[in-house]
């Protein structure tokens, strides 16, 4: 059940709802929204009765069943879609939006060159890792802070906001302090102590899914973030592992209208690791845009020969150009079919 208050309900009343609830037997999350504290009720117990009543109870504006595990983030919970606020761009409003930059940030160069030329084609948000999380303990492990601050340089170059990942609890605060948006990679997205501390670090988290994750296990984990104080979420499929060996991994691309269907956060498609190859990438942005995706983060990389990580995936600056100029007519159609939508919804 999800118990929301009304905007003004005071402390005693919230109080008081939440006592009635451990009477029924149920545990209490309860999160402040922006406008209203909402009360997340798990556990066992006699539903219709406390439903009825804690609908009577003074300043209870709404309570609602909600039978999925994972409630806060269930389209049950909320019917439109969330829109998540960064650096003056909306994720999951009227936008299209494309996020792109390397796998990882290597040189001050390297990462102004990939900037400029990303904002110059139309990206709105610059991509890079400065932590890796790399199978091989031999391989490079990210430039660390010097790194982060070569991001932010890029920043004040171009105006674009920040993605860069996050692998460590330790590391939440001072990641915060340069990116925009905190990405969980695949391998972390079941990293509990990671999730919980995200839950307070004050930035939109952008949560990848783990490469044997199941949907369920995605929005759980989504979940968690939002129960611990962070509900903006952005959901990413980057592709998951099968028997199929022909491509790096296997693009689910059907699990966007699924996350559509099942929760109102948005949700952003990773063409480059779900493929693993430059010349599969374009198509499967396109399929991005027609299944209603939010958007996508692209690697892309200014000489993806030389590139430390993941250079086989990234486009050129020029074929992510091209790239961009392809998607525009199928932005287009995407953005009036979300404008048919916002209309239906008013
Ligand atoms: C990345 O974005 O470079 C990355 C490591 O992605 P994933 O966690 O999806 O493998
Ligand atoms: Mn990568």
């Amino acid at each position: 059940m999800i118990i929301s208050m009304r905007p003004h309900a005071t402390k005693e009343e919230i109080d008081h709802v939440c006592e009635r609830i451990r009477e029924f037997g149920y545990k209490v999350h309860s999160i402040q929204g922006e406008q209203r504290v909402v009360i997340g009720v798990v556990g066992v117990g006699d539903v219709t009765n406390c439903l009825e009543s804690l609908e009577a109870t003074p300043g209870v504006e709404s309570a609602v069943r909600i039978s999925a595990p994972y409630k806060f983030v269930s389209k049950e919970f909320r019917r439109e879609r969330s829109r998540i606020r960064v650096n003056g761009l909306e994720i999951g409003g009227d936008d299209f939006i494309v996020m792109a930059g390397p796998c990882s940030v290597e040189s001050e160069r390297q990462i102004l060159e990939t900037a400029e030329g990303v904002a110059r084609s139309g990206a709105r948000i610059l991509r890079g890792g400065a932590f890796k999380p790399r199978t091989s303990p031999y391989d490079f492990q990210g430039m660390e802070e010097e790194g982060l601050k070569l991001l932010r340089k890029a920043k004040e170059a171009t105006g674009l906001a920040i993605v860069t990942e996050v692998m460590s609890d330790r590391d939440v605060t001072m990641i915060a302090e340069y990116a925009d948006i905190m990405q969980v990679g695949a391998r972390n997205m079941q990293n509990f102590a990671l999730l919980k501390s995200l839950g307070r670090c004050g930035r939109p988290v952008l949560l990848k899914r783990g490469l044997s994750s199941t949907i369920k296990e995605l929005l759980m984990s989504a979940e968690y973030l939002v129960a611990h104080g962070n509900s903006d979420v952005i959901l990413c499929e980057r592709g998951i592992r099968t028997f199929e060996t022909a491509t790096r991994n296997t693009c689910d691309i059907s699990a966007v209208p699924v996350l559509n269907e099942l929760s109102h956060l948005p949700v952003v498609l990773d063409p480059s690791h779900a493929t693993g190859k430059r010349s599969l990438v374009p198509a499967i942005c396109r399929a991005g845009v027609a299944v209603g995706a939010d958007g996508l983060i692209i690697e892309v990389h200014p000489c993806p020969e030389k590139a430390v990580s993941d250079g086989a995936q990234s486009l050129t600056l020029q074929q992510f150009d091209k790239t961009m100029k392809e998607l525009s007519g199928y932005i287009a159609i995407w953005k009036e079919a979300r404008a048919h939508e916002s209309l239906a919804v008013a």
